[in-house]
């Protein structure tokens, strides 16, 4: 486990290494956020990220997150924290989320996406999600098969009028950097033709959800734009 002194430390380097990438691929750094993946790890160590002037974290569990927001939000964290929720979310734990969290990377179906809209019009809000692609197609893997993607986003910007959609989210399999490449290229082709054929003021794909602590510099150069970061920063984690 890192020692929190370690923590702003280990920011600054990532921080150079996501500028290294953008250079490489000619991209600015400044469209690519840095998601600081907390789940597992304390409070504390938010409070750390957050003093490093980090404001985007991603947490993969709802119940695991809920307490550390509201701890969070009535400290009056400010500039207050930007929530991603980045793991699988069941439905019924859609209302919760669409509480807490800003954008949900991880809405694999038509039938969630509904539940997240239903809630959503309930508290007169519209909730941002990306749409989680299963590009590599494991079947361990959650997220809408690729030739699906038209079908099932057409539908939800359909019947999901306050759930608008800013891109697109995929794991890459285990492996090294390099293998996971193709997964991130496809996923950039797949947003890049989802932009020509689906018009609608509801679509917005500006945002590329891909790459974690051991490819991150690969998915940068294939167009990433929201980078989800855990153990690099802090160590490694006991489980998940
Ligand atoms: C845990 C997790 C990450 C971060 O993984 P690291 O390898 O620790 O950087 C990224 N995305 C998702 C969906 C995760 O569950």
């Amino acid at each position: 486990m890192t020692n929190l002194s370690h923590i702003s430390a280990n920011i600054t380097q990532i921080q150079n290494e996501i500028a290294q990438a953008a250079q490489r691929a000619g991209r600015d750094p400044k469209e690519i956020t840095l998601v600081a993946v907390t789940k597992t790890y304390p409070v504390q160590f938010i409070r750390e990220v957050h003093k490093a002037g980090l404001y985007n974290v991603g947490e993969n569990r709802v119940q695991e997150a809920v307490p550390k927001i509201e701890t969070l939000r009535d400290e009056g964290t400010t500039p207050p924290l930007t929530w991603h929720l980045i793991g699988h979310l069941q439905s019924n734990k859609a209302r919760l989320a669409v509480q807490h969290f800003d954008l949900i990377h991880s809405v694999d179906s038509l039938k969630l996406a509904k539940e997240i809209n239903r809630h959503a019009v309930a508290a007169e809000k519209t909730q941002p999600i990306l749409v989680q692609v299963n590009v590599s197609g494991e079947e361990t893997k959650s997220g809408i098969h690729p030739g699906n993607a038209v079908e099932v986003i057409g539908e939800i910007l359909e019947l999901c009028p306050n759930v608008p959609i800013h891109g697109l989210m995929t794991m890459a399999p285990l492996g090294t950097a390099e293998a996971a490449r193709p997964t991130f290229t496809g996923l950039r082709n797949l947003r890049d033709r989802l932009a020509e054929e689906l018009k609608h003021p509801g679509f917005d794909p500006r945002h590329l959800s891909m790459g974690m602590s051991n490819d991150f510099r690969v998915a940068i150069e294939e167009g990433a734009t929201l980078v989800r970061i855990g153990s690099a920063l802090f160590g490694e984690r006991n489980y998940h």
